[in-house]
């Protein structure tokens, strides 16, 4: 059996910001692989590669401050060289939003599209390679032995003095049957639920201003994730313990540059769901929601036009073809349906809420052409104990990254990574 002084698994962005501190950093020729069960990370460095470089934005203030993020943005800026997009307009609109008890926040952003996100690992894994970190892409964990200091995977044994677990939000569920076989208590009593809006561009015209407008509405409601020019709604397949199958919503775009507009944009509009006593599990919560739309849709997600909606009806084949129904939904693999059906009425009260507001904001948003795609689910809130505020969770193992909760963004993700790099040289060194 090989041992390696650093096993990092996961080639997202946390993976890749700790690999990058430890080579660079450390002082003595370390040992270190660096395994991810794909051949190119599966979060959004592969999917729209939308970067946000201003607090709070991807960065979960139970772990950061704003003087513990910004120390680290110009490293985690000096590897991701972002083209940082102009905005213009952001005070007429922040003061509507303001008017209306919402805001509107001023971030530093770029986008590079899912193409050119693949660009940008393809140069990180070259460089990876570069400082000798070994790579072995395609291999995946299965179990950890922390008593031994050996993570098992489809391939072989592999013995570590110590341990990144940093697997995404896909790996939610696989993080926490490596907590359990750990020991480490962890909660995941947090979710993010709500739909996808897709629209012509020309009835949410701000995106021609901002990439990606942040808005807060109140009762924990704000929009994420804003894809335009050539913008698609995609979605993401999900399997339980139980083997059911649902599906959430999700968008991502192609570079500006190399791609015509298909003249769409969407994103997602999402209420901050926390749970207490006796629920444990917002996980669950979630999963049960994406089952019953899925039961609804014939196994798929579903799409609702705005008009439709308004009118207390469900939208039918139809809805999608004709008249003022403009434009065909970008995802076509999606039942036409009555969302108002399969979301509970407090998260959905509290989000059309927020579209009304934001259609005061940017008028047209809700034009009746509008469709609300639903489910889109958040996993990424496991709370394990850490140990230390290098999200340490016992002598050896590390976590980092959005299956941690200790992001929610590609920058957030990095910067973890880099936190906890800083424990595991403290540990080697
Ligand atoms: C579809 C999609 C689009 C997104 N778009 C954006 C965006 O535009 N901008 C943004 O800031 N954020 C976006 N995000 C969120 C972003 O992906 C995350 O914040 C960020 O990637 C988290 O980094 P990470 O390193 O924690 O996880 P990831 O980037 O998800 O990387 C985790 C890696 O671990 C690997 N892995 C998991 N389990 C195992 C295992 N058992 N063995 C081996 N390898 C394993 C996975 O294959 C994956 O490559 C998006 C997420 C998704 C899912």
């Amino acid at each position: 059996m090989e041992l390696y002084d650093v096993v990092i698994v996961g080639s997202g962005p946390a993976g890749m910001g700790a690999a990058f501190e430890i080579a660079n950093a450390s002082k003595k020729n370390l040992k270190i692989l660096m395994i991810d069960q794909e051949q190119f990370s599966t979060g959004g460095m592969r999917n729209d590669c939308k970067m946000n470089f201003t607090y709070p934005i991807g960065f979960p203030e139970e772990y950061w401050s704003a003087d513990q993020a910004n120390s680290m943005m110009d490293q985690v800026i000096g590897y991701l060289r972002p083209d940082i997009l102009p905005k213009t307009n952001i005070d007429i609109y922040r003061k509507r939003a303001r008017r209306l008890g919402c805001d509107l926040l001023d971030i530093r952003q770029a986008h590079l599209g899912t193409d050119g996100g693949l660009l940008l690992i393809k140069r990180l894994l070259a460089e990876l390679n570069a400082v000798g970190i070994q790579l072995s892409l395609g291999e995946t964990m299965l179990s950890v032995d922390d008593t031994h200091q050996v993570i098992a995977t489809d391939k072989r044994d592999i013995g570590y003095k110590v341990l990144l677990i940093a697997p995404g939000r896909k790996g939610f569920h696989f993080l926490q049957m490596m907590l359990q076989s750990m020991g480490v208590p962890f909660v995941d009593n947090i979710v993010d639920i709500g739909i996808r809006v897709e629209t012509r561009i020309e009835h949410y015209p701000i995106v021609n201003d901002y990439y990606d407008p942040k808005f807060y509405f109140p009762e924990k409601v704000r929009t994420f994730c804003t894809n335009s020019g050539d913008a698609h709604v995609v979605k993401e397949r999900y399997v339980t313990a139980r083997a059911d199958v649902w599906y959430s919503v999700n968008g991502h775009a192609y570079s500006a540059a190399k791609h015509e507009s298909n003249g769409l944009t969407n994103f997602a509009i999402l209420k901050t769901v926390r749970f207490t006593a006796p629920l444990a599990s917002g996980q669950a919560f979630a999963e049960n929601l994406g089952l019953q739309a899925a039961l609804m849709g014939g196994n798929k997600p579903l799409m609702q036009r705005v008009g439709d909606f308004r009118l207390g009806s469900r939208s039918k084949e139809n809805s999608f073809n004709a008249d003022l129904f403009d434009f065909p939904p970008s995802l076509r693999d999606c039942c036409p349906g009555d969302i108002s059906l399969a979301m509970p009425a407090k998260i959905l009260r509290a989000i059309w809420k927020a579209m009304k507001n934001l259609d005061t904001i940017v008028p047209g948003v809700l034009h009746p052409s509008t469709i609300m795609y639903y489910p889109e689910i958040k996993l990424y809130a496991n709370k394990p104990q850490y140990l230390d505020d290098h999200f340490r969770v016992t002598n050896h193992v590390f976590l980092a990254g959005d299956g941690a909760g200790t992001s929610r963004g590609i920058t957030a993700a990095w910067a973890s990574g880099i936190r906890a790099a800083r424990g595991m040289l403290g540990l080697l060194e």
